[in-house]
């Protein structure tokens, strides 16, 4: 469930509804003129939250009723941990090795931020980022692709930019999406992008208690494989709320916990929200492509393909400056880690190229997608070019 107000330009009134995400969709592909703001754009601060409301609103049954064979729980709402399919997978976990922390208040931070403990490594509200988190690209100058929430009816165009450009991106995929386009999904797939795990109802996973982290995780791992055939071993937590209690959860599932770059959110879901506009996420680009050079290694941005005007934002004005910047490395998050079997099953279509994660700013360029040859004097000679280009780009319609 997402909570939002529609603001009409017509009449400038704002009423508050709470409607499915799937039927914000809609809502948004059949009224251009009308701006969804979410209600819970002010909860996280400032640092580079993706934000969707959170999941069971009003119209998640409270009442359990057993998810029927075949079938899956109700989309966009935490599945129920009654359900006889989760309880055989809370036995996958040894909940006794499990940090105790006390469930957040919809992902929330604390006012007093000082009374979280140290331990709780709570990635959005300490910025504490824990060992195994994935949070970059090792190689300077190398960019995580990834885009989030698909698939949903705009994703094709996206991969149709992708495609066009032979580049391949890390996708990570909300459950309740998956089986409401599972030719989207295959698609995705076929072409060979590493598809990946972002909850079954996109909720604040630190709000959660154990037993509805497993069921958020597992019901998408089981949509993703009952759809591809694969099982992704990558998963996002929606907003990046992560902390040590979720973690250990996810990787007693086997999973790997892969955040993004802090300051590297193109806050492109801000511009459905009526927050940000296509102009200011190239902005936002643009200040990255000044500063990359000197980073100490790579970096992974946060996109969206869940609205249209995320993808357009992408496919319009971030991702042609992108593929023009020389040396500029898009990689998905297994290809820049050097990792050929981003699934339990193997590699599954995802094929990883030669030259691992890139060589940077001082490597021998065989691929442009691959590695590059002296990225820093390139980079820094380009980002004027590229501001002056970008300002044409985002005249477009976006
Ligand atoms: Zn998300």
């Amino acid at each position: 469930m997402v909570h939002i107000s529609v603001i009409t330009t017509a009449t400038s009134t704002a009423v508050s509804i709470a409607v499915s995400l799937a039927s914000a969709l809609t809502l948004v592909s059949a009224h251009p003129n009308i701006h969804l703001a979410s209600s819970s754009s002010s909860g996280h601060g400032p640092h580079a939250l993706e934000k969707r409301a959170p999941a069971a609103g009003p119209s998640c049954s409270t009442t359990y009723t057993p998810v029927a064979a075949g079938q899956y729980p109700a989309i966009d709402c935490v599945p129920f941990i009654q359900d006889p399919q989760v309880q055989t997978w809370l036995k996958l976990v040894d909940f006794s090795k499990t940090p105790v922390f006390p469930p957040s208040q919809k992902g929330v931070c604390p006012t007093d931020k000082t009374t979280i403990p140290q331990d709780q490594c709570w990635w959005t509200c300490q910025k504490c980022d824990a060992p195994d988190d994935i949070t970059s690209c090792p190689a300077t100058g190398t960019w995580g692709l990834t885009f989030d929430d698909g698939p949903s009816p705009d994703s094709p165009r996206l991969y149709d930019n992708l495609l066009q450009h032979n580049q391949k991106a890390t996708l990570f995929i909300v459950g309740s999406r998956a089986i409401s386009f599972p030719a989207t999904l295959k698609r995705a797939y076929n072409e060979g992008h590493q598809i990946a795990i972002h909850t079954w109802s996109h909720p604040s996973m630190t709000s959660l208690t154990n037993e509805q982290i497993v069921a958020e995780l597992k019901w998408t791992e089981k949509a993703i494989f009952d759809t591809i055939g694969v099982t992704p071993i990558y998963w996002r937590p929606p907003f990046g709320d992560v902390d040590a209690r979720v973690r250990n959860i996810a990787t007693q599932l086997g999973l790997k916990t892969s955040i993004w770059t802090q300051d590297f959110d193109t806050n492109d879901w801000n511009i459905p929200a009526g927050v940000a506009t296509p102009q200011s996420v190239v902005d936002t680009f643009k200040g990255w492509l000044t500063k990359i050079p000197s980073m100490p290694h790579g970096f992974i941005v946060l996109e969206h393909d869940l609205f249209p005007e995320e993808v357009n934002v992408s496919i319009n004005g971030v991702l042609p400056v992108a593929y023009a910047t020389k040396g500029l490395l898009m990689q998905p998050i297994a290809q820049c880690l050097n990792d050929g079997k981003p699934y339990r099953e193997g590699a599954g279509t995802f094929k990883l190229l030669p030259g691992g994660g890139g060589s940077g700013l001082n490597g021998t360029s065989t691929d442009n997608k691959n590695s590059a040859t002296g990225l820093g004097g390139v980079l820094a000679g380009q980002a004027v070019l590229v501001a002056s280009a970008l300002t044409c780009l985002v005249s477009f319609a976006m």
